[in-house]
Order: C-alpha cells, then sequence, then structure tokens
C-alpha cells in the first residue's frame, strides 16, 4: 500500500486516522501543529511524539511537498515560483516585497487556485490556456509552506492574495479549505483572515462563501458596461452580468473598518476613456470600496495595450475628484512575468503564430500602493 499524505488530509481526515490506529485524539493536533506551523517535511523531526509512533507513522504516511523547480528573480525584488505538480502540470506563485515606506515589512505572497484558468478574460495569459484542473486544497496551502521556507525565519510572509492563477471560486470548495488551514490558530498556518484577500472575477453567487472565509474581497470588475464586460469577460458577465454583480457587491457583509476592492485593468482605447471613468463612478455609488486601477500588463501576442501614464492618472482624477479612492497599482515583476495577468504559459505554437511580436515591457511604475 503507498502511504497516506499527511499533507493532502482535511483536519478531521488526519483525526480519523489516528483513531483507527488507536492513538489519543490529541495526538492529531501535534501531527497538524508539525505540518502547518513548523513546515516539516520529515517525520523522523516529530519530537513530541514517541519513537515508536514516528517509526509508525513513517512507515505508514509521508509528507507532500511543493519545491519550486524554477525561481525567478526580478530586478524589483519581485521573485516568481515555478512548481511542477504530482502531475507534472505547472503552477506559479509571486512573492512581492513591499519596500514603501508605511510597510517596509510587508512580505506578500499572490497564490494560484487552478491550472490554467475556467474563464477566458481576454487580457489574461491565464485565461487564454484553458483549465487545465483544479488544485487540490494542498497545493494552494503547500504554495505558502514551500516559499516560507526558502525564506529566513525571520521574514514572514505577512499578506496572501488568490490572484494569480485561475479563478478562486470557480475551485471554491478546495479554496475554503485551504483557508482554513492557513488561519486555524490552534494548528495552522496561522494568518488572519484580514491579511488574506480573495480576488474574483465575478462568480457572484459564490460571493457569500468568501464572506463565511472572512477574508476580504476583491472583484475585478474592469468594465463599466455589459456590452464591454461580454467582450473583455465574456464567460463570466453571461453568466453574472454587472447588475448581478453589483447587487451581490452591496449585499457582501464588509467588516468594520474594511472595505471592498474593485480591480480596473486599464486597456488603452477599450476600457479606459472619460466616459468609462464617469460610469464607474456611478456603479460604485453606495458601496464602501477602493478602486485599484491596474495599467495592463502586455504579454507576447495579446493585442490590447496598455494606456500612456497620463491616461492613467487622467481616469485616477476623476475618480478621487468624485470622492471615489482609487490607487494605480505599480506592476511588480513584470521582467519575468510575474505581473497580474501574465502568469501561465501558452502552447509555443500560439506565441509564435501572433503577429505581435515580443513583449515590451513598461517597468517604470506611476506610483506604488498596495
Ligand atoms: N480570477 C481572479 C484572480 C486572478 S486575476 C480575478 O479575475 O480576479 C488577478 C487580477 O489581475 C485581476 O484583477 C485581473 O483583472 C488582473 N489582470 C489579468 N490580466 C491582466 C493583465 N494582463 N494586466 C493587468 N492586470 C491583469
Amino acid at each position: 500500500m503507498s502511504p497516506v499524505d499527511l499533507i493532502a488530509l482535511s483536519a478531521d481526515e488526519l483525526a480519523t486516522l489516528v483513531r483507527t490506529w488507536g492513538w489519543p485524539r490529541y495526538r492529531a493536533r501535534q501531527i497538524l501543529r508539525w505540518l502547518y506551523r513548523a513546515r516539516l517535511t520529515d517525520i523522523a523531526a516529530m519530537t513530541d511524539l514517541s519513537h515508536a509512533d514516528r517509526t509508525r507513522l513513517a512507515a505508514e504516511a509521508c509528507i507532500g511537498a511543493l519545491a519550486p523547480s524554477t525561481v525567478l528573480t526580478s530586478e524589483d525584488g519581485t521573485r516568481k515560483f515555478i512548481f511542477s505538480l504530482e502531475d507534472a502540470k505547472r503552477i506559479e506563485s509571486v512573492l512581492i516585497p513591499d519596500t514603501s515606506s508605511r510597510s517596509t515589512d510587508r512580505l506578500t505572497l499572490c497564490l494560484s487556485t487552478q491550472v490554467g484558468c475556467t474563464l477566458d478574460c481576454t487580457f489574461c495569459l491565464t485565461g487564454q490556456m484553458g483549465l487545465q484542473r483544479n488544485l487540490l486544497a494542498h497545493e494552494i496551502v503547500g504554495q505558502v509552506l514551500a516559499a516560507q521556507r526558502l525564506l529566513p525565519e525571520d521574514r514572514p510572509i505577512t499578506n496572501l492574495v488568490l490572484m494569480g492563477m485561475g479563478e478562486p471560486l470557480a475551485n471554491a470548495t478546495a479554496v475554503e479549505e485551504a483557508i482554513l488551514r492557513l488561519t486555524n490558530q490552534s494548528w495552522g498556518v496561522g494568518f488572519s483572515p484580514r491579511r488574506i484577500t480573495l480576488s474574483t472575477a465575478g462568480l457572484s453567487s459564490r460571493l457569500k462563501q468568501v464572506a463565511r472565509m472572512g477574508v476580504n474581497l476583491a472583484v475585478s470588475l474592469n468594465a463599466t458596461t455589459n456590452e464591454q464586460r461580454d467582450r473583455l469577460m465574456p464567460a463570466v458577465n453571461k453568466a453574472y452580468p454587472l447588475e448581478r454583480l453589483l447587487a451581490a457587491c452591496r449585499a457582501f457583509p464588509v467588516k468594520p473598518r474594511r472595505r471592498l476592492t474593485f480591480e480596473y485593468v486599464l486597456l488603452a482605447g477599450e476600457n479606459d476613456t472619460e466616459q468609462d471613468a464617469a460610469r464607474l463612478v456611478k456603479l460604485m455609488r453606495g458601496i464602501r470600496c477602493k478602486v485599484n486601477l491596474i495599467p495592463f500588463n502586455e504579454f507576447p501576442g495579446n493585442p490590447h495595450q496598455r494606456p500612456s501614464d497620463e491616461r492613467v492618472l487622467r481616469f485616477q482624477g476623476i475618480l478621487t475628484r468624485h470622492g471615489l479612492d482609487a490607487f494605480i497599482r505599480k506592476s511588480k515583476g513584470q521582467d519575468i512575468l510575474g505581473a497580474c495577468g501574465q502568469l501561465g504559459t501558452l502552447p509555443e505554437a500560439s506565441v509564435l503564430v501572433r503577429p505581435s511580436g515580443p513583449p515590451s515591457l513598461h517597468s517604470i511604475p506611476i506610483h506604488s500602493h498596495s
């Protein structure tokens, strides 16, 4: 019989296993703490288990761990980890240090939730890969454990964003289980849910699940009319048009002193006009929120273009003049294709046959915001 992978078990499943071995109940919690708190990969190092118990555990179980096959480091300090999963499929996570004066210690890890993506947003590289498969809960948590193992003890990851490859709410069950293991304060990794943000393209019927997880919600709006959103984000907007999405956002129970985040990718000549900005102001009325503007990050073969810095600033100006807090997201890690929308790979041929040639990578940040 092949050994049980302990990291692939939920807390309940581990409790059952421990019971079938006739071990006391607290043994499950001890093991969980080694897995998630100490990030152990070696059963022999579980020093509060007797030698006999460790021997038995090592004979029947193992601890699967993700380890990056490649780590790319950007000139701005951002690091992209490429993980090869058991079935050889690849996912990516991005570690983003924040060096702005306000938060020198902030270290954010951007996690993937699917291999590829269920959705088909036209400006996103992952979206163009199609869905290869959903990640399992332990493959989501594993990205955090692996990244933290590579960091010095005094450099903890402080924030998590579910904004990497995939649509988290298209894989909500695994995501919820992963969040549980990441936030459990007694044996889990121990993140406060306030330091976790889940970003969705707008699977409106599942926002309730996000509320239950207790994490922050970000919604990728990216358009101000259904006609435009149908063009840019066809799959999700057909299922959940703007009215329905905004109604679900209005119903979302935002925690005290928190607010929703709306993300808006700025695409030149597509959604970056003054009319767009004015419509956005109207749509946001009555919602406690801020808007993160993300100037489009280019990647090979994609026809969209990033607006000029001047246009981006003008768009932001309209929002702020109307009392809407709007921040321009400095895109990090573009030189390693680690910025929003740049994660994943297309089949070689599809990159080659497209006409637009190599990417022109803009790396000049306009201004930084978390
Ligand atoms: N599926 C989720 C999370 C992944 S995308 C979602 O849609 O929110 C994370 C963010 O990157 C989204 O706000 C998305 O709109 C943005 N994004 C995607 N492609 C981009 C690109 N090429 N340039 C800039 N931002 C992009």
